[in-house]
C-alpha cells in the first residue's frame, strides 16, 4: 500500500494513473477501522483498478468539541487492517493539509430539507462539515466510484445531493451495514463503550427489528412511541426513533402499506451517541 500525506502528491499520482486507464475507487473514513470499513474496501476491490482509502478525523463535522477530542484513533492498527484488505493507497492528511486556510466553512451547500431533519436537526452544521470535507477530498482524489455505508443512511443521501449540486463525476455505491453477531451495528464509537454498555447497545438493533416486525398499514405514531419507550427503559437518552420514506426521509405518521420505508434511531448511552437504521 502506498501512503500519501500531501494532497498535491496523491492528486498527481492518481491523475497519472487515470491517464493510463485506471479507475479510482474511493472509500473515505475517519479511521478507527473495523470490519464495516474493510467491507467497503472489499466492495471496491471487486470492481478492480485502484482502491484508495482516506483517514481523516474531520474537525469541521463535529458540532460537539468533546466528541471530536474523544474520537478514537488507532492509526497503526488501521494501516495493518488496510494492508490485510489489500487496499492500494492510503491518504492520511493532517488538518493543515485539508484546511490550509483554517476550517472556516466559507462555502455553504444547499442541502434543503435533508439538513433540517434527524441527524441534521440534532447535529446542527454537521452535514455542512461532511460536504466540505467530501468535496475537498473529491477534488484531491478524482474518484470514479465512491463507496459509502448504509450505516450512515442520511449521510449517503447528503453526499448524493452534494454530487448532484457540484456536478461531480463520481458514482455512489451504498454498501450494507456490517453488524456484530449480536446485531449491534459496527461503529468506531463502539470502542468507547464498556463491555456492559456494548450489551445494552444491542437494544437499538432489537428496537429497529421490533419496528420492522410490527409495522402495519395505517397509523404508525404509536409504534414509534413504543420504540422510544423501549430505548428509554433500556437506559438510553433518545434523540429520535422515526419512520421515514426510504431515499428522501419524509417522516411519516401514517403508512399506506406501499411506500418503501426506513426506521432510523439515534440515542446516547452515557456520552456516546449511537445511530442505526433498518429498511422496513
Ligand atoms: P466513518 O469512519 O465512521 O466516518 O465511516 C466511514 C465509512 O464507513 C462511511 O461510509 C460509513 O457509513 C461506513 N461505515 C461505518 N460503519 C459501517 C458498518 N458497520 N457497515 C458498513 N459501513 C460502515
Amino acid at each position: 500500500m502506498i501512503l500519501f500525506k500531501k494532497a498535491a502528491e496523491i492528486n498527481d499520482w492518481l491523475l497519472k494513473s487515470k491517464v493510463s486507464g485506471q479507475k479510482i475507487r474511493f472509500i473515505p473514513t475517519m479511521g478507527a477501522l473495523h470490519p464495516g470499513h474493510t467491507s467497503l474496501i472489499e466492495a471496491s476491490k471487486q470492481a478492480g483498478s485502484i482502491s484508495v482509502c482516506s483517514i481523516f478525523v474531520n474537525p469541521a463535522q463535529f458540532n460537539d468539541a468533546t466528541d471530536f477530542v474523544n474520537y478514537p484513533t488507532t492509526i497503526e492498527k488501521d494501516i495493518d487492517a488496510l494492508e490485510k484488505a489489500v487496499c492500494d493507497v492510503l491518504f492520511l492528511p493532517a488538518v493543515s493539509e485539508m484546511y490550509p486556510a483554517g476550517n472556516g466553512n466559507e462555502k455553504t451547500y444547499n442541502l434543503g430539507y435533508l439538513e433540517t431533519v434527524l441527524v441534521g436537526k440534532y447535529r446542527p452544521g454537521h452535514f455542512q462539515g461532511v460536504c466540505l470535507v467530501v468535496h475537498r477530498l473529491l477534488n484531491i482524489i478524482p474518484a470514479d466510484d465512491l463507496y459509502l455505508g448504509q450505516k450512515d443512511y442520511q449521510q449517503c443521501m447528503v453526499i448524493k445531493k452534494l454530487v448532484e449540486l457540484e456536478k461531480l463525476n463520481t458514482t455512489i455505491h451504498i454498501c450494507p451495514t456490517l453488524r456484530e453477531t449480536s446485531g449491534l451495528a459496527m461503529s468506531s464509537r463502539n470502542m468507547r463503550l464498556t463491555a456492559e454498555a456494548r450489551e445494552q447497545a444491542v437494544k437499538i438493533f432489537e428496537t429497529l427489528s421490533y419496528v420492522k416486525n410490527n409495522i402495519k398499514p395505517g397509523d404508525v405514531a404509536a409504534l414509534k412511541q413504543t420504540a422510544i419507550d423501549k430505548l428509554t427503559n433500556a437506559g438510553f437518552n433518545v434523540d429520535y426513533v422515526e419512520i421515514a420514506t426510504a431515499g428522501n426521509l419524509d417522516l411519516i405518521n401514517h403508512w399506506d402499506g406501499n411506500r418503501k420505508l426506513v426506521a432510523v434511531a439515534a440515542a446516547f448511552l452515557g456520552d456516546v451517541r449511537l445511530i442505526d437504521n433498518m429498511l422496513l
